[in-house]
């Protein structure tokens, strides 16, 4: 979804989404949406500055870390972003702008792309490492097994990598 600025009345406006898992998907390599998003928020020109400002609430879908098995995750996040033209970004000072909290992003002029946001919140949102449970105990390296339902008989996981690394000067 657009928000196309010129059908703006009086300058703001309110909008509101949900979109299909699969119109978003995927996200990224390591993102998957299966539940529908909801997007709201409201849009408001001030010169040539717009502000977006709104909430996007689903859950999205990532891999463990360890043993890779898909880890559902609620995403709440609030946002507030401001927009501004390439040329007024570069006629204004960059200093004034950084001490601003919100984001600040280059645009077209024209049209604000609500899914770029969408997508960026999620990502924001989501934490940098995923783990289906804090003791996970990962996927066996040399043959597969997913060493939280099953065991192996692989001998080099149970070796500390920092002692198999002392071994060789013995
Ligand atoms: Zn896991
Ligand atoms: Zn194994």
């Amino acid at each position: 979804m657009r928000i196309q600025l010129e059908n703006l009345e009086g300058g703001k406006g309110d909008f509101a989404y949900t979109y299909q898992p699969e119109e978003l998907n995927p996200v990224d390599e390591r993102v998957n949406l299966t539940e529908p998003v909801t997007v709201k928020g409201r849009v408001r020109l001030s010169g040539n500055e717009v502000f977006v400002e709104g909430h996007v609430e689903t859950r999205a879908q990532v891999e463990c870390d360890r043993c890779l098995k898909p880890v559902q995750l609620p995403v709440n996040a609030d946002f507030a972003l401001e927009y501004i033209t390439g040329a007024d970004y570069a006629s204004s000072s960059v200093a004034a702008l950084s001490e601003e909290e919100m984001t600040v992003s280059v645009f077209d002029g024209e049209s604000i792309d609500v899914d770029e946001i969408v997508k960026e919140q999620i990502l924001l949102e989501l934490p940098a490492r995923t783990l289906c449970r804090e003791d996970c105990k990962g996927i066996c390296p040399e043959c597969g097994v997913d060493l939280n339902t099953g065991e192996c008989n692989c001998t080099p996981n149970e070796i500390d990598p920092r002692w198999a690394a002392l071994k060789k000067f013995t």
